[in-house]
Protein backbone atom coordinates (compact mmCIF):
# COMPACT_ATOMS: atom_id res chain seq x y z
CA UNK A 1 0.00 0.00 0.00
CA UNK A 2 1.29 3.50 -0.92
CA UNK A 3 -0.33 6.86 1.24
CA UNK A 4 -0.28 9.95 -0.69
CA UNK A 5 -0.21 13.39 0.91
CA UNK A 6 -3.40 15.63 1.64
CA UNK A 7 -1.59 18.52 -0.29
CA UNK A 8 -1.30 16.10 -3.74
CA UNK A 9 -2.79 13.19 -4.46
CA UNK A 10 0.66 12.48 -6.61
CA UNK A 11 3.04 12.63 -4.16
CA UNK A 12 2.93 9.29 -2.54
CA UNK A 13 5.13 7.09 0.07
CA UNK A 14 5.69 3.64 0.61
CA UNK A 15 4.81 2.68 4.29
CA UNK A 16 8.03 3.15 5.98
CA UNK A 17 9.18 6.56 4.75
CA UNK A 18 5.55 7.45 6.05
CA UNK A 19 5.60 6.08 9.56
CA UNK A 20 9.77 7.79 9.90
CA UNK A 21 8.81 10.77 8.70
CA UNK A 22 5.33 11.30 9.63
CA UNK A 23 4.63 13.87 7.38
CA UNK A 24 4.55 14.00 3.90
CA UNK A 25 7.80 15.96 2.07
CA UNK A 26 5.20 19.12 0.75
CA UNK A 27 4.31 18.93 4.76
CA UNK A 28 0.86 17.29 3.76
CA UNK A 29 -0.68 14.17 5.74
CA UNK A 30 -0.27 10.62 4.56
CA UNK A 31 -3.96 8.63 3.65
CA UNK A 32 -4.03 5.39 2.54
CA UNK A 33 -4.49 5.03 -1.60
CA UNK A 34 -7.40 3.23 -0.99
CA UNK A 35 -9.75 1.49 1.76
CA UNK A 36 -10.14 -2.12 1.23
CA UNK A 37 -13.69 -3.61 1.86
CA UNK A 38 -13.37 -6.31 4.27
CA UNK A 39 -14.34 -9.74 2.97
CA UNK A 40 -17.14 -11.64 4.56
CA UNK A 41 -14.98 -14.42 6.49
CA UNK A 42 -14.04 -11.52 8.93
CA UNK A 43 -17.22 -10.45 9.59
CA UNK A 44 -18.31 -14.28 10.17
CA UNK A 45 -15.65 -15.05 12.23
CA UNK A 46 -15.30 -11.71 14.27
CA UNK A 47 -17.61 -12.37 17.17
CA UNK A 48 -14.61 -14.70 18.38
CA UNK A 49 -11.99 -12.41 17.53
CA UNK A 50 -9.28 -10.93 20.67
CA UNK A 51 -8.37 -7.32 20.18
CA UNK A 52 -4.93 -8.18 18.55
CA UNK A 53 -6.50 -10.98 16.42
CA UNK A 54 -8.64 -8.02 14.74
CA UNK A 55 -5.99 -5.89 14.73
CA UNK A 56 -4.25 -7.88 12.55
CA UNK A 57 -7.04 -8.84 10.04
CA UNK A 58 -7.92 -5.22 9.66
CA UNK A 59 -4.58 -3.58 9.49
CA UNK A 60 -2.99 -6.15 7.65
CA UNK A 61 -4.11 -4.55 4.48
CA UNK A 62 -2.44 -1.63 5.56
CA UNK A 63 1.00 -2.95 6.87
CA UNK A 64 1.31 -5.87 5.17
CA UNK A 65 3.48 -7.73 3.35
CA UNK A 66 6.01 -4.37 4.15
CA UNK A 67 5.88 -5.75 7.77
CA UNK A 68 5.57 -10.19 7.14
CA UNK A 69 2.59 -11.38 8.22
CA UNK A 70 3.65 -13.64 11.00
CA UNK A 71 5.74 -10.68 12.63
CA UNK A 72 2.55 -8.45 11.85
CA UNK A 73 0.23 -11.15 14.02
CA UNK A 74 3.04 -11.14 16.96
CA UNK A 75 2.97 -7.31 17.08
CA UNK A 76 -0.80 -6.96 17.21
CA UNK A 77 -1.10 -9.06 19.87
CA UNK A 78 1.60 -7.67 21.78
CA UNK A 79 0.66 -4.01 21.22
CA UNK A 80 -3.25 -4.49 22.23
CA UNK A 81 -3.18 -6.08 25.21
CA UNK A 82 -5.39 -4.69 27.08
CA UNK A 83 -9.20 -4.76 27.80
CA UNK A 84 -11.60 -2.46 26.27
CA UNK A 85 -14.88 -3.53 27.39
CA UNK A 86 -18.06 -2.00 26.50
CA UNK A 87 -19.71 -1.36 30.03
CA UNK A 88 -23.75 -0.13 29.96
CA UNK A 89 -23.83 3.17 31.79
CA UNK A 90 -28.07 3.37 30.90
CA UNK A 91 -30.39 1.74 29.07
CA UNK A 92 -29.93 3.40 25.74
CA UNK A 93 -25.89 4.05 26.67
CA UNK A 94 -23.05 2.16 26.75
CA UNK A 95 -18.90 3.77 27.53
CA UNK A 96 -16.48 1.90 25.51
CA UNK A 97 -13.68 2.32 28.05
CA UNK A 98 -10.30 2.80 26.36
CA UNK A 99 -8.20 4.05 29.46
CA UNK A 100 -7.24 0.46 30.50
CA UNK A 101 -3.85 0.36 29.31
CA UNK A 102 -0.73 1.65 30.95
CA UNK A 103 -1.57 5.32 31.38
CA UNK A 104 -5.40 5.09 31.67
CA UNK A 105 -5.66 6.76 28.03
CA UNK A 106 -7.02 5.90 24.56
CA UNK A 107 -4.24 7.09 23.08
CA UNK A 108 -2.41 4.19 24.46
CA UNK A 109 -3.72 1.98 22.00
CA UNK A 110 -1.96 4.06 18.75
CA UNK A 111 1.51 4.81 20.80
CA UNK A 112 2.29 1.53 22.00
CA UNK A 113 1.30 0.30 17.97
CA UNK A 114 3.44 3.14 16.51
CA UNK A 115 6.54 2.63 19.33
CA UNK A 116 6.58 -1.13 17.45
CA UNK A 117 6.14 -0.38 14.37
CA UNK A 118 8.62 2.43 14.45
CA UNK A 119 10.98 -0.16 16.11
CA UNK A 120 10.64 -2.76 13.49
CA UNK A 121 11.44 0.45 10.71
CA UNK A 122 14.43 2.00 13.02
CA UNK A 123 16.53 -1.56 13.11
CA UNK A 124 18.36 -1.03 9.64
CA UNK A 125 17.72 2.11 9.31
CA UNK A 126 21.45 2.62 10.62
CA UNK A 127 21.02 5.83 12.65
CA UNK A 128 18.90 6.39 15.64
CA UNK A 129 15.49 7.94 15.55
CA UNK A 130 14.36 10.85 17.47
CA UNK A 131 10.95 10.99 18.39
CA UNK A 132 9.65 15.12 19.59
CA UNK A 133 6.58 15.53 21.19
CA UNK A 134 4.54 18.35 22.78
CA UNK A 135 2.37 17.48 25.13
CA UNK A 136 -0.02 19.61 27.32
CA UNK A 137 -0.64 15.69 29.26
CA UNK A 138 -2.05 12.65 27.88
CA UNK A 139 -0.14 12.62 24.54
CA UNK A 140 3.14 12.92 26.38
CA UNK A 141 2.92 9.77 28.57
CA UNK A 142 1.24 7.65 26.44
CA UNK A 143 4.31 7.75 23.82
CA UNK A 144 6.70 8.09 26.65
CA UNK A 145 5.58 5.07 27.83
CA UNK A 146 4.74 3.52 24.47
CA UNK A 147 8.27 3.69 23.43
CA UNK A 148 10.16 3.04 26.51
CA UNK A 149 13.00 0.85 26.23
CA UNK A 150 12.86 0.33 22.81
CA UNK A 151 16.15 0.44 21.00
CA UNK A 152 17.04 2.98 18.15
CA UNK A 153 14.09 5.22 19.47
CA UNK A 154 15.00 8.32 21.67
CA UNK A 155 12.07 10.64 22.43
CA UNK A 156 11.64 14.45 23.92
CA UNK A 157 8.79 15.46 25.54
CA UNK A 158 8.42 19.13 25.96
CA UNK A 159 5.88 20.30 28.13
CA UNK A 160 4.73 23.43 29.87
CA UNK A 161 6.11 24.11 33.29
CA UNK A 162 3.34 24.18 35.97
CA UNK A 163 0.78 23.65 33.53
CA UNK A 164 -0.10 20.01 33.27
CA UNK A 165 -1.62 17.96 36.55
CA UNK A 166 0.84 16.32 38.95
CA UNK A 167 -0.55 12.62 37.82
CA UNK A 168 0.37 13.01 34.05
CA UNK A 169 3.32 14.97 34.86
CA UNK A 170 4.55 11.90 36.61
CA UNK A 171 3.66 9.30 33.89
CA UNK A 172 6.64 10.96 31.81
CA UNK A 173 8.88 12.43 34.24
CA UNK A 174 9.53 9.01 36.29
CA UNK A 175 10.55 6.82 33.39
CA UNK A 176 14.47 7.76 32.56
CA UNK A 177 16.31 5.29 29.88
CA UNK A 178 15.64 6.82 26.54
CA UNK A 179 12.84 9.19 27.52
CA UNK A 180 13.37 12.72 27.91
CA UNK A 181 11.06 15.06 29.69
CA UNK A 182 12.12 18.51 29.40
CA UNK A 183 10.20 21.08 30.95
CA UNK A 184 9.65 24.59 29.21
CA UNK A 185 9.39 27.86 30.40
CA UNK A 186 6.14 28.60 28.58
CA UNK A 187 3.33 27.37 27.43
CA UNK A 188 1.57 24.55 25.66
CA UNK A 189 1.42 26.78 22.60
CA UNK A 190 5.22 27.59 23.08
CA UNK A 191 6.36 23.97 23.69
CA UNK A 192 3.97 23.36 20.13
CA UNK A 193 6.14 26.22 18.27
CA UNK A 194 9.60 25.15 19.39
CA UNK A 195 8.83 21.16 18.25
CA UNK A 196 7.81 23.36 14.78
CA UNK A 197 10.90 25.36 14.54
CA UNK A 198 12.75 21.91 15.28
CA UNK A 199 10.82 20.20 12.15
CA UNK A 200 11.93 23.04 10.19
CA UNK A 201 15.52 23.64 11.33
CA UNK A 202 17.63 22.09 8.56
CA UNK A 203 20.62 22.14 10.15
CA UNK A 204 19.42 20.14 13.27
CA UNK A 205 17.98 17.62 11.01
CA UNK A 206 21.53 16.73 9.08
CA UNK A 207 22.19 15.66 12.27
CA UNK A 208 19.18 14.14 13.26
CA UNK A 209 16.81 12.26 12.58
CA UNK A 210 13.79 13.32 13.82
CA UNK A 211 10.13 12.30 13.76
CA UNK A 212 6.71 13.02 14.98
CA UNK A 213 4.44 10.82 17.33
CA UNK A 214 1.04 12.79 17.23
CA UNK A 215 -1.81 11.31 15.45
CA UNK A 216 -0.86 13.27 12.39
CA UNK A 217 1.93 10.33 12.00
CA UNK A 218 -0.74 7.62 10.33
CA UNK A 219 0.98 4.24 12.53
CA UNK A 220 -0.61 6.32 15.19
CA UNK A 221 -4.22 7.15 14.48
CA UNK A 222 -4.80 4.22 11.85
CA UNK A 223 -4.76 1.34 14.64
CA UNK A 224 -6.94 3.20 16.78
CA UNK A 225 -9.54 1.64 14.24
CA UNK A 226 -9.38 -2.27 16.12
CA UNK A 227 -12.04 -0.82 18.91
CA UNK A 228 -14.69 0.22 16.56
CA UNK A 229 -14.64 -3.57 15.37
CA UNK A 230 -14.42 -4.88 18.66
CA UNK A 231 -17.03 -2.52 20.03
CA UNK A 232 -19.37 -3.21 17.86
CA UNK A 233 -18.87 -7.07 18.15
CA UNK A 234 -19.46 -6.57 21.94
CA UNK A 235 -22.80 -4.47 21.36
CA UNK A 236 -24.37 -6.94 19.00
CA UNK A 237 -23.31 -9.59 21.85
CA UNK A 238 -25.54 -7.25 24.24
CA UNK A 239 -28.45 -7.74 22.08
CA UNK A 240 -28.27 -4.06 20.45
CA UNK A 241 -28.55 -3.38 17.05
CA UNK A 242 -29.20 0.22 15.02
CA UNK A 243 -25.51 1.33 16.94
CA UNK A 244 -24.14 4.86 17.03
CA UNK A 245 -20.90 6.42 17.94
CA UNK A 246 -20.17 9.07 19.72
CA UNK A 247 -16.09 9.91 19.69
CA UNK A 248 -15.22 13.09 22.16
CA UNK A 249 -13.03 14.63 19.65
CA UNK A 250 -10.03 17.67 19.95
CA UNK A 251 -7.66 16.81 17.11
CA UNK A 252 -10.56 14.41 15.49
CA UNK A 253 -7.71 11.33 15.27
CA UNK A 254 -10.02 9.10 16.79
CA UNK A 255 -12.98 9.99 14.56
CA UNK A 256 -10.71 9.78 11.79
CA UNK A 257 -10.33 5.69 12.33
CA UNK A 258 -13.77 5.39 13.35
CA UNK A 259 -14.75 6.93 9.67
CA UNK A 260 -12.27 4.47 8.15
CA UNK A 261 -13.27 1.31 9.61
CA UNK A 262 -16.91 2.86 8.42
CA UNK A 263 -15.37 2.55 5.03
CA UNK A 264 -14.57 -0.79 5.31
CA UNK A 265 -17.57 -2.09 5.97
CA UNK A 266 -18.00 -1.62 9.74
CA UNK A 267 -22.23 -1.58 10.15
CA UNK A 268 -22.37 1.53 12.68
CA UNK A 269 -25.23 3.57 11.82
CA UNK A 270 -23.77 6.83 12.28
CA UNK A 271 -21.62 9.00 13.92
CA UNK A 272 -21.35 12.02 16.32
CA UNK A 273 -18.33 14.12 16.59
CA UNK A 274 -19.02 15.55 20.00
CA UNK A 275 -15.86 18.91 21.11
CA UNK A 276 -15.86 21.01 24.24
CA UNK A 277 -16.75 24.64 23.59
CA UNK A 278 -13.79 24.42 21.08
CA UNK A 279 -16.04 23.71 18.15
CA UNK A 280 -14.62 24.87 14.73
CA UNK A 281 -15.51 21.14 13.19
CA UNK A 282 -19.86 21.13 14.71
CA UNK A 283 -20.03 24.48 13.39
CA UNK A 284 -18.57 23.36 9.91
CA UNK A 285 -20.80 19.99 9.50
CA UNK A 286 -23.54 22.95 9.68
CA UNK A 287 -22.15 25.69 7.96
CA UNK A 288 -19.65 24.36 5.41
CA UNK A 289 -17.16 27.01 6.85
CA UNK A 290 -14.23 25.94 8.41
CA UNK A 291 -13.03 29.18 10.41
CA UNK A 292 -9.98 27.20 12.70
CA UNK A 293 -9.57 29.76 15.85
CA UNK A 294 -7.30 29.98 19.20
CA UNK A 295 -7.89 27.02 21.65
CA UNK A 296 -10.23 28.03 24.72
CA UNK A 297 -8.96 25.79 28.14
CA UNK A 298 -11.56 23.69 29.37
CA UNK A 299 -12.04 20.91 31.75
CA UNK A 300 -11.55 18.95 28.89
CA UNK A 301 -8.33 19.64 28.32
CA UNK A 302 -7.04 17.29 25.93
CA UNK A 303 -9.72 18.35 23.31
CA UNK A 304 -9.07 21.98 23.43
CA UNK A 305 -7.93 22.18 20.14
CA UNK A 306 -8.87 25.35 17.63
CA UNK A 307 -7.32 23.45 14.53
CA UNK A 308 -7.31 20.27 14.35
CA UNK A 309 -4.57 18.96 12.50
CA UNK A 310 -6.88 15.53 11.20
CA UNK A 311 -10.08 17.50 9.91
CA UNK A 312 -8.42 17.06 6.28
CA UNK A 313 -8.11 13.64 6.88
CA UNK A 314 -11.71 13.38 6.91
CA UNK A 315 -12.26 15.73 4.17
CA UNK A 316 -10.41 13.53 2.08
CA UNK A 317 -12.26 10.21 3.00
CA UNK A 318 -15.29 12.28 1.73
CA UNK A 319 -13.99 13.79 -1.48
CA UNK A 320 -14.83 17.22 0.44
CA UNK A 321 -18.44 16.66 -0.11
CA UNK A 322 -20.06 18.14 2.84
CA UNK A 323 -23.38 16.16 2.13
CA UNK A 324 -21.85 12.98 1.81
CA UNK A 325 -20.30 14.65 5.32
CA UNK A 326 -23.53 15.07 6.90
CA UNK A 327 -25.03 11.34 6.05
CA UNK A 328 -22.63 9.55 8.33
CA UNK A 329 -21.27 12.72 10.73
CA UNK A 330 -23.53 15.01 12.89
CA UNK A 331 -21.63 17.48 15.48
CA UNK A 332 -22.35 18.62 19.12
CA UNK A 333 -20.65 20.97 21.00
CA UNK A 334 -21.06 20.47 24.87
CA UNK A 335 -20.15 23.74 27.46
CA UNK A 336 -18.52 23.46 30.62
CA UNK A 337 -21.75 23.23 32.64
CA UNK A 338 -23.60 20.53 31.14
CA UNK A 339 -19.39 18.38 32.03
CA UNK A 340 -20.11 18.83 35.63
CA UNK A 341 -23.63 18.66 35.75
CA UNK A 342 -23.16 15.63 33.34
CA UNK A 343 -20.78 13.26 35.62
CA UNK A 344 -23.01 14.15 38.69
CA UNK A 345 -26.36 13.14 37.27
CA UNK A 346 -24.86 10.21 35.85
CA UNK A 347 -22.90 9.11 39.21
CA UNK A 348 -26.18 9.73 41.41
CA UNK A 349 -28.68 7.72 38.94
CA UNK A 350 -26.45 5.16 37.22
CA UNK A 351 -23.31 4.97 40.09
CA UNK A 352 -20.69 5.08 36.97
CA UNK A 353 -18.00 7.81 37.57
CA UNK A 354 -17.28 10.15 34.31
CA UNK A 355 -14.07 12.03 33.48
CA UNK A 356 -14.23 15.49 32.02
CA UNK A 357 -14.30 13.75 28.26
CA UNK A 358 -16.11 10.78 28.37
CA UNK A 359 -18.89 13.06 29.93
CA UNK A 360 -19.02 15.16 26.74
CA UNK A 361 -19.49 11.98 24.99
CA UNK A 362 -22.48 11.25 27.44
CA UNK A 363 -24.61 13.98 26.62
CA UNK A 364 -24.00 14.41 23.62
CA UNK A 365 -25.31 10.98 23.18
CA UNK A 366 -27.95 11.66 25.34
CA UNK A 367 -29.06 14.88 23.39
CA UNK A 368 -28.47 13.38 19.81
CA UNK A 369 -30.08 9.76 20.17
CA UNK A 370 -33.31 8.95 18.27
CA UNK A 371 -35.50 6.07 19.89
CA UNK A 372 -34.29 2.73 19.04
CA UNK A 373 -31.04 3.68 18.43
CA UNK A 374 -27.74 2.29 21.04
CA UNK A 375 -25.57 4.60 21.81
CA UNK A 376 -21.80 3.69 22.25
CA UNK A 377 -19.06 6.97 23.52
CA UNK A 378 -15.86 6.49 23.49
CA UNK A 379 -14.45 7.01 27.28
CA UNK A 380 -11.08 7.63 26.60
CA UNK A 381 -9.43 8.48 30.08
CA UNK A 382 -10.03 7.22 33.02
CA UNK A 383 -11.43 9.85 36.22
CA UNK A 384 -8.42 8.87 38.39
CA UNK A 385 -6.67 11.03 36.03
CA UNK A 386 -9.00 14.32 36.57
CA UNK A 387 -9.46 14.23 41.05
CA UNK A 388 -9.74 17.43 41.40
CA UNK A 389 -12.33 18.27 38.77
CA UNK A 390 -13.97 14.70 39.54
CA UNK A 391 -14.16 14.36 43.18
CA UNK A 392 -15.33 17.82 43.98
CA UNK A 393 -18.58 16.91 42.11
CA UNK A 394 -19.22 13.99 43.38
CA UNK A 395 -18.07 14.32 47.13
CA UNK A 396 -16.00 11.27 47.13
CA UNK A 397 -12.24 9.89 46.18
CA UNK A 398 -11.95 8.28 43.16
CA UNK A 399 -9.93 5.09 43.55
CA UNK A 400 -6.31 5.26 41.93
CA UNK A 401 -5.22 2.17 39.92
CA UNK A 402 -1.91 0.21 40.78
CA UNK A 403 -0.35 1.43 37.71
CA UNK A 404 -1.34 5.06 38.10
CA UNK A 405 -0.24 4.63 42.39
CA UNK A 406 3.20 3.37 41.09
CA UNK A 407 4.19 6.25 38.60
CA UNK A 408 3.08 8.83 41.57
CA UNK A 409 5.88 6.95 43.65
CA UNK A 410 8.66 7.36 41.20
CA UNK A 411 11.09 10.11 41.25
CA UNK A 412 11.07 13.14 38.67
CA UNK A 413 13.69 13.59 36.17
CA UNK A 414 13.17 16.65 33.96
CA UNK A 415 15.72 18.72 31.83
CA UNK A 416 14.97 22.00 31.76
CA UNK A 417 14.77 24.81 28.93
CA UNK A 418 13.41 28.69 28.24
CA UNK A 419 11.04 29.08 25.22
CA UNK A 420 14.15 29.73 23.44
CA UNK A 421 14.32 27.81 20.44
CA UNK A 422 18.71 28.15 20.80
CA UNK A 423 18.29 26.36 24.30
CA UNK A 424 16.45 23.41 23.56
CA UNK A 425 18.29 22.70 20.80
CA UNK A 426 21.22 22.45 23.10
CA UNK A 427 19.50 20.32 25.36
CA UNK A 428 18.42 17.77 22.09
CA UNK A 429 21.80 17.58 20.87
CA UNK A 430 23.68 17.10 24.45
CA UNK A 431 21.07 14.14 25.31
CA UNK A 432 20.56 12.55 21.66
CA UNK A 433 24.22 12.60 20.24
C1 LIG B 1 -6.38 13.07 22.93
C2 LIG B 1 -7.64 12.95 23.68
C3 LIG B 1 -8.90 13.19 23.09
C4 LIG B 1 -9.03 13.72 21.68
O1 LIG B 1 -8.70 12.75 20.70
P1 LIG B 1 -8.44 13.19 19.19
O2 LIG B 1 -8.03 11.96 18.49
O3 LIG B 1 -7.34 14.22 19.23
O4 LIG B 1 -9.72 13.78 18.67
C5 LIG B 1 -10.04 12.99 23.85
N1 LIG B 1 -9.96 12.57 25.13
C6 LIG B 1 -8.78 12.34 25.74
C7 LIG B 1 -8.77 11.90 27.15
C8 LIG B 1 -7.59 12.50 25.04
O5 LIG B 1 -6.42 12.26 25.66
Amino acid sequence: MLFYSTNNKELKSDLKQAVIHGLAADKGLFMPESIPVLPQGFWDKLPGLSLGEIGFETLKHFFCPEIPEEDFRELTNDAFNFPVPVVPVSSSVSALELFHGPTLAFKDIGARFLARVMARFTKDYGRDINVLVATSGDTGSAVANGFLGVKGVNVFVLYPKGLVSEVQEKQFTTLGRNITAIEVDGTFDDCQRLVKTAFMDDGLKEQLTLTSANSINLARFLPQMVYYFYAYAQAVAQGHNDIVVCVPSGNFGNLTAGLIAHQMGLPVKRFIAATNINDVVPKYLVSGHYQAAPSVATPANAMDVGDPSNFIRIQKLFKHDLKSINEVISGISVENDAIFSTIKKVYDSEAYILDPHGAIGYHALNKCLKPGEHGIFLATAHPAKFPKTVERIINREVEQPDRLKAFLNGEKLVENSSDEYEELKRVILDKAL
